[in-house]
This record gives structure tokens, sequence and C-alpha cells, in this order.
């Protein structure tokens, strides 16, 4: 997704819950996924690629790093993890087909509206899933709005080019993408609530 997304889901389902100072390391761990170095050679950062089981592995693994950090009394690194897991769980619904099989149940004239998604759908993520390839080198081309009418035609329709919901340009599944997204956010918060003692949590949530 683009950064705006990226900033106004993890804002919309984590405020409230954390400090201004955690929100905001979290929200540079999010978006800085993004950068050059995060987008070549990482498609776990971004569930690109099928990277379906490598990309689950990343975020338990980030989960495990915030709860290390915590416990040396090092918040900033575990806001960034916490940053790095929810970036790759807002991609899922942008670069998977998992909303174009959830909405696959509707009729095409029918779809429920967007808040209606189910971002945990236990049939549809037991697989199989589908997730947007990266061609290089053409993929970063389309990426530009000028070339992107030129390079599309020329990559495959299972590449990231094709598949992703990045913004809305993308049409009417982008509303599916955001609002699964900002829903699996607050989720992985829970999930990580969940698994710490209350004097880690109030650290986690900048209270502490
Ligand atoms: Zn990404």
């Amino acid at each position: 997704m683009f950064k705006e997304y990226h900033l106004a889901i993890t804002a919309q389902a984590l405020r409230g819950r954390f400090s201004e100072t955690a929100l905001d390391a979290i929200l540079f761990g999010n978006t800085r996924q993004d950068r050059p170095a995060g987008q070549i050679g990482h498609p776990e950062y971004h569930f690109d690629d099928n990277a379906f089981e490598r990309s689950a592995a990343y975020i338990e693994r980030n989960r495990t790093e915030v709860r290390a950090a915590l416990e040396r009394g090092d918040a900033l690194p575990a806001w960034h993890a916490f940053g790095r897991l929810t970036h790759a769980a807002q991609d899922f619904y942008a670069h998977s087909d998992y909303v174009t099989l959830w909405l696959d149940r509707f009729p095409a004239d029918g779809w429920p509206p967007a808040d209606a998604i189910d971002p945990l759908d236990a049939d549809l993520l037991a697989g199989p899933l589908r997730s947007g390839k990266i061609y290089w080198p053409l993929e970063p081309f389309s990426w530009i709005p000028a070339l992107k009418r030129f390079v599309l035609p020329l990559l495959p329709r299972d590449s990231h080019a094709w598949m992703n919901l990045d913004w809305p340009e993308r049409g009417p599944k982008f509303a599916y993408a955001y609002a699964a997204a900002v829903k699996r956010t607050a989720h992985e918060f829970d999930l990580t609530a969940q698994s710490l003692p209350p004097e880690l949590l109030s650290r986690f949530m900048g209270r502490g």
C-alpha cells in the first residue's frame, strides 16, 4: 500500500491505545518497510511473491522482538518491530487475492459494505491464496503514474502490478483491503497485548 494509507490505517486502528510518542515510532517502523532496501529481496515484508509462510513467520519474529525489547526496558525498538509487523499484516490484504475471494461469495451487484469484511475468515486463510509476484526489472516502472500504462501490458497477470490493491485508483476492492487492514491491525495489537504481562504492556503502550 502507499505510505499515506499505511499511515492512515495504522493511526485509525491504534490511536488511543498508544501514547503519541509510541504511535509515531510505530508509524515510522511501519512505513520504513517500503524504503528501497525493504522492497528488494524482502517479499516477506509485504506478503509478495506468494511468500505466505515466510511473511507469517516474519510477523511472529517481530512479535518476539517486541517482547524482548520491552524486557530490556527499551521501548523504541519494540515500537519499530510492531510497526514492521503491522506493515506486513496490512499488505496481506493489498497484495493477496484474499479480498477478491471474500467478495466472490457475493453477487457482483450485491457486495456488502466494506466495513463488513472479516479479515480472519478461517476458510480463506486456510488457502490456497495467491499474492502478486514482483517481476524485475519492470515492476517498479509500473509504480510511476506516467509510465504505468506502457508497462502494465508487458507484465503477467499474476504480477504485483496487476493484482495490488495499494491505492484507491485500483478500484472498488481497495476499500475492502483498507477496512480489512484496519481490523487486522487492531487484532495484531490485541494478540501482542495479550502476550504481555501488565508491566510490559504499559511500557509497550508508552504509558509505563
Ligand atoms: Zn509494503
